[in-house]
């Protein structure tokens, strides 16, 4: 990047920065460290290596994105994900169990401290997330110089048996599932405070739950055909 004199970055990091929440909604200010595994720890690492470049040159335009939890997929069914093997995410996971290539769902602890038990996330579709980067490159074309942090998400937080109902009422799949034990590194509960990104990005989340949920599901399903 150096020797082609490139000084804008936008550093996809995500909200496992935070660790296990103190208080939720998350903003920017919130703190962060003391990551649950190792993937928070990477993203933490990089930030953290961002910082320290624009510490040392003040020339050039960062922003980093921290990523709730995206799902979804593009509403035409061509671009999606498709994780090898079995997958560890919840959204992946479901629409597996969906189209009948794995048996149920197994939800990771009903102990939590939130309303029914099972964790809280702020879900994200991807369409979304992908217009927050271009309102992220659009905001660096506009300042000089810099280091930006904003959080991406939608501002609620959905449980695990949330999704697993919304998905069934917006695709008529049932989504057969049984209560298992926490998953080690878990947080009970995560979601955003979206407004900085809306007050300095001009931008928000416009897509619902059901729109993840029935983009998530025409994708899978157009491939399973
Ligand atoms: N989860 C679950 N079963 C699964 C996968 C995930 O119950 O097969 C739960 C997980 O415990 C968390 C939520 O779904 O409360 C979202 O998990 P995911 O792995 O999608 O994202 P994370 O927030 O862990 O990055």
């Amino acid at each position: 990047m150096q020797k082609y004199n490139v000084k804008k970055f936008v550093f996809s990091s995500s909200a496992t920065v935070y660790g296990d929440p103190e208080k939720v909604p998350l903003t920017e200010e919130s703190k962060v460290g003391q990551t649950t595994n190792p993937y928070g720890t990477t993203k933490l690492y990089i930030e953290q290596i961002l910082k320290d470049l624009y510490k040392a040159d003040n020339s050039w335009n960062i922003c980093i994105l921290r990523y709730f939890n995206p799902i979804g997929a593009h509403e035409s069914g061509l671009l999606g994900e498709e994780p090898n093997g079995i997958p560890n995410n919840l959204m992946p996971y479901i629409v597996r169990v969906a189209n009948g290539d794995l048996k149920e769902l197994s939800v990771f602890g009903n102990d939590y401290n939130t309303p029914d038990g099972t964790g809280v996330r702020d879900y994200i579709h991807i369409v979304d997330l992908a217009k927050g980067h271009v309102n992220a490159i659009e905001k660096l074309d506009k300042e000089k110089s810099g280091i930006y942090i904003y959080n991406l998400g939608t501002g609620k937080g959905y449980s695990v048996l949330d999704m697993v109902k919304t998905f069934e009422k917006v695709t008529g799949k049932k989504i057969p599932y049984k209560i298992t034990e926490r998953r080690a590194g878990d947080v009970a509960i995560c979601y955003a405070d979206p407004a900085k990104a809306k007050e300095e990005l001009n931008w928000c989340a416009t897509k619902t739950l059901e729109d993840m949920c029935r983009d998530s599901w025409n994708y899978i399903n157009k491939k399973s055909i």
